[in-house]
């Protein structure tokens, strides 16, 4: 980890910062600026953590605070500890240390061994800018305090990032949501990853999810996650790419002066928009989009050069044609709308869904408009499938949608995805 001090800027202050709040040091807006704020957050952190309070966060400081970021901590064992005496004094839950530890017998723990303790707050932040470094904190975090969650690696991006994909249930029903197919569209990420924690501590300590019970749902669904399919736009988009990466990037948002950039940037780091990438009407989708001037690669809606050029959707695809899926959503925003027909298509089922899942959040069951009706996801998944596929505009706004507005689009979603779990 880089070392940061008074007057660094940038992604990696911005996990300091949430590592401290998380720690109780840091009450003050997360907002990636090293202040004096952050310089006495990080001088009381190092006190009380036996570290010298320099105020500069080097390897011994990162190392006391990565553990914030990960949602849980490794402890040995004494005697005298049991699941309830450490879930009340690190606030958490017997069952969720129970979770977290599934080989151990809570009557009989070896003293001397260690035990993983989850953290009693949600590994996934809901209310700081996301990254892929983020990303892969919060799939870690998962893995090892819900052991029953699988991660899954899909593919590699341009910048030799991994696109994940979180598994958990053990039903036969297969359901599939995505999220940030588009960089400016992030908001979705924490959505959809803040969904499957929730389903997770709900059915580790036995209670209700979504007004059902969260083991019936487990047991009748498999849900595959994939919370951040474009993360090198992600970065782009939240400063979190290096200044390479970034060069490179505004010299493709050049030749669109009136995208605002990187704030506007939806394509892969190439410049190749991941949802205008399926072989789905993709000769279409390029007729329309080099008519509106989109020729090369641009900050949104560029083809690009044959079907599935963007590794991001080649991966999504190749993963999707391994599996069984009854259903698939992409989360994108915005619009509060639900797209569920290709062309004329509707697969058997999709309508009743559509309605129900516009019931449930209060969005539009829409028709798709027709010159963003094709090589999308959702296109590609109804035309080789015939089975429901959904696009949801989430939120209402300008991209990037601000995080304030997170729990209503919450709020909104969390029932919606419940109806796509299940069997209708
Ligand atoms: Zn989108």
């Amino acid at each position: 980890m880089e070392t940061l001090r008074f007057g660094s800027t940038g992604n990696n202050v911005t996990l300091l910062q949430l590592a401290l709040a998380r720690a109780g040091y840091y009450k003050f807006k997360i907002d990636g600026i090293f202040g004096t704020r952050t310089l006495n957050a990080v001088r009381r952190f190092q006190s009380s953590n036996g570290l010298a309070p320099d105020g500069i966060a080097g390897p011994n400081t990162w190392d006391k605070a990565e553990k914030y970021l990960y949602g849980f901590f490794t402890l040995r064992l004494r005697p005298g500890d049991t699941f309830f005496r450490l879930a009340k004094r690190y606030g958490t839950t017997a069952d969720a240390i129970a979770a977290a530890n599934p080989g151990m017998d809570p009557s009989n723990l070896p003293v001397g061994g260690e035990i993983i303790v989850p953290y009693g707050f949600p590994v996934t932040p809901t209310d700081v800018p996301w990254s892929s470094d983020l990303l892969e904190y919060v799939v870690r975090g998962l893995t090892v305090r819900y052991p029953f969650i699988q991660l899954e690696t899909i593919g590699q991006t341009p910048l030799l990032k991994p696109i994940r994909v979180l598994r958990m249930g053990n039903g036969r029903r297969e359901v599939f949501i995505n999220a940030a197919h588009h960089a400016n569209e992030w908001i979705t990420s924490p959505l959809v990853t803040d969904y499957l924690e929730s389903f997770a501590s709900a059915y580790v300590n036995n209670r209700p999810f979504e007004g059902q019970s969260a083991a019936s749902l487990f047991a009748s669904v498999t849900l595959y996650v994939a919370p951040m399919v474009n993360p090198d736009g992600v970065d782009l988009v939240n400063g979190a790419v290096s200044r390479e990466a970034e060069n490179a990037a505004r010299r493709i948002a050049d030749d669109y002066p009136e995208i605002s950039f990187p704030s506007g940037w939806k394509a892969n780091i190439r410049g190749v928009d991941p949802n205008l990438s399926y072989p789905a009407g993709w000769d279409e989708a390029k007729a329309i989009k080099f008519e509106q001037g989109f020729t090369t690669p641009a900050p949104r809606d560029f083809v690009g050069d044959a079907p599935l050029a963007a590794p991001e959707s080649r991966a999504v695809c190749d993963f999707t044609r391994t599996r069984d899926f009854a259903v698939t959503v992409s989360y994108h925003t915005q619009g509060e709308e639900i797209y569920y027909k290709y062309l004329d298509k509707v697969p058997e089922g999709a309508e009743e869904l559509a309605k129900k899942m516009a019931e449930v959040s209060g969005y539009a069951a829409a028709d798709v408009p027709f010159r963003s009706g094709f090589a999308g996801y959702k296109d590609w998944f109804i035309q080789d499938y015939d089975r429901p596929g959904f696009t949801v505009e989430a939120g209402r706004g300008v991209n990037p949608l601000p995080l304030s507005q997170y729990p209503r689009i919450r709020e909104e979603n969390f029932p919606l995805m419940t109806v796509a779990l299940s069997d209708v």
